[in-house]
């Protein structure tokens, strides 16, 4: 059996020997090696040197109801027990997934009532397109195909949701952009709002959507897709107008809308759905990590009725993963939609530990010389660093300021992101008071010698 207890060093020297990691230099795995996390206990994770870390990232924004609920686990023996694998394919099911998915049909909006089942937000959002293009295909217009993206998003690292997100350094890696996708301007007023209020600006950019549908013409245009609240673009919430805006255009152009919940979903934003947050009316709803807070890879895509309605009609359907609707995962998502609504965590986002932890960090804007801005709703945030406050000044790469704040707070003992010149944060929703104070304790020394290094 494979035995957890060895040496950093070891596991290090293996690591560095047989393990490709994911969004890393592979050089920095050999040359300071990896970070080991062995443990971990409602928002804190330990290391293999037994030091204790606060994850004000929820892991990678999923670990929705903290770490180490036996209920999940307990959830996952019980299943695997019972059966530990059966597929939906040629008309087959599994009890888990038929809960799952009627479950998921009660916290949606009332229009979406189908759910299909995916493993990860990248390929619930490479099922989309698929669904998205066949829904106009079937009603005969074939050249509904391209999907209306923004700069800056993230939709996911397999093909299709590489493109379709708007990551310039993931694009260069396999040649640029295809698959009939094109971006428009994220809405980051801070930096772009060139002197508009926030509600002109949100109008001024829901409007690149218009005029970027009347130059492909909209028999061309299949879908937009966003998240409610960008997430690993630097967590950037839009103008109240922006939404609203959007929402009008797809209708006007017929144009389909997708509403991407990976981050959003499962209460980070202070209820079930961003979409509901934000109020937006999606076609598609792809999610994922608080699914299941990551205990178990599984993912969901929620389908308007009135595009189920036409697939419905539309005969066989030529798609799916061995492991859609993964029994395990299934009962593992039900026990963690159970903790979420016996616990109150939606509502706890947005009367008590949202309102605190956004105010804590405002405090940090007030107090440093070298936060420009705070972004975030619930509990996602983000920090935007600056050089100057009056003019906006960004720092540039080689300040380096937000990957030294970032490891700066690993050495006292919290995780936080950096993404471009900001600091994002994402606790897990049971994130305590006293954890918020020590995290903005932490980030606001990080912050103080950060400006230090940048001479501000
Ligand atoms: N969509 C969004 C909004 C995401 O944040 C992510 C992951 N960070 C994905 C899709 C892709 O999900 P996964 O990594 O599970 O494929």
């Amino acid at each position: 059996m494979f035995n957890p207890q060895k040496a950093t060093g070891e596991w290090q020297t293996l690591d560095a020997r047989h393990h490709l990691h994911s969004f890393t230099d592979p050089t920095l795995i050999e040359s300071e090696g990896s970070r080991i996390i062995v443990r971990a206990e409602g928002s804190t994770v330990w290391d293999n040197d037994g030091r204790e870390i606060l994850d004000c990232m929820a892991g990678l924004w999923c670990v929705n109801i903290g770490y180490g609920r036996r209920e999940l686990s307990d959830a996952a023996a019980a299943q695997m027990a019972l059966l530990p694998y059966y597929n939906n394919h040629f008309q087959s099911a599994s009890p888990p997934m038929i809960e799952l998915a009627a479950r998921l049909a009660g916290l949606t909006p009332d229009t979406i009532n189908h759910f299909a089942f995916a493993n990860s937000g990248s390929e619930a959002n490479d099922a989309i397109a698929r669904l998205a293009r066949q829904f106009w295909q079937l009603q005969g217009r074939v050249t509904k195909r391209t999907i209306i993206s923004r700069t800056m998003a993230y939709h996911g690292s397999t093909v299709m949701g590489s493109a379709l997100g708007g990551m310039p350094h993931m694009h260069a890696m396999d040649g640029g952009v295809s698959n009939e996708v094109v971006h428009i301007a994220h809405p980051h007023w801070y930096l772009y709002g060139e002197g508009l209020s926030r509600d002109e600006f949100g109008l001024k950019a829901a409007r690149a959507l218009e005029d970027k549908i009347l130059e492909l013409g909209a028999e061309n245009v299949c879908a937009f897709i966003g998240e409610p609240v960008q997430g690993a673009g630097g967590v950037i919430d839009p103008p109240s107008t922006y939404w609203p805006e959007i929402q009008r255009i797809c209708k006007q152009y017929d144009i389909l809308l997708i509403a991407d919940e990976v981050i959003c979903g499962f209460g980070r934003t202070g209820s079930w759905f961003g979409s509901q947050t934000l109020g937006i009316q999606p076609d598609f709803m792809p999610m994922a990590k608080g699914l299941s807070s990551g205990y178990l890879p599984v993912a969901a895509v929620g389908i308007h009725d009135r595009v189920y309605n036409v697939l419905a009609d539309g005969g066989h359907l030529a798609h799916g993963y061995t492991y859609s609707g993964h029994p395990v995962a299934c009962a593992v998502a039900l026990a963690n939609i159970d903790i979420i609504e016996n616990e109150g965590l939606v509502a706890r986002v947005r009367d008590d530990i949202g309102p605190y932890f956004m105010a804590a960090l405002d405090k940090l804007v007030d107090s440093s010389p070298i936060v420009g801005e705070r972004r975030g709703i619930g509990m996602m945030a983000a920090l935007q660093l600056v050089k100057n406050k009056d003019t906006r000044e960004l720092p540039t790469l080689t300040d380096n300021a937000s990957i030294f704040c970032r490891d700066y707070c690993y050495n006292e003992g919290l995780i936080v992101r950096a993404v471009g010149p900001s600091i994002v944060l994402s606790p897990p929703l049971i994130y305590t008071h006293a954890e918020v104070d020590q995290t903005v304790d932490i980030l606001g020394r990080a912050l103080d010698a950060t400006a230090k290094k940048l001479g501000v």
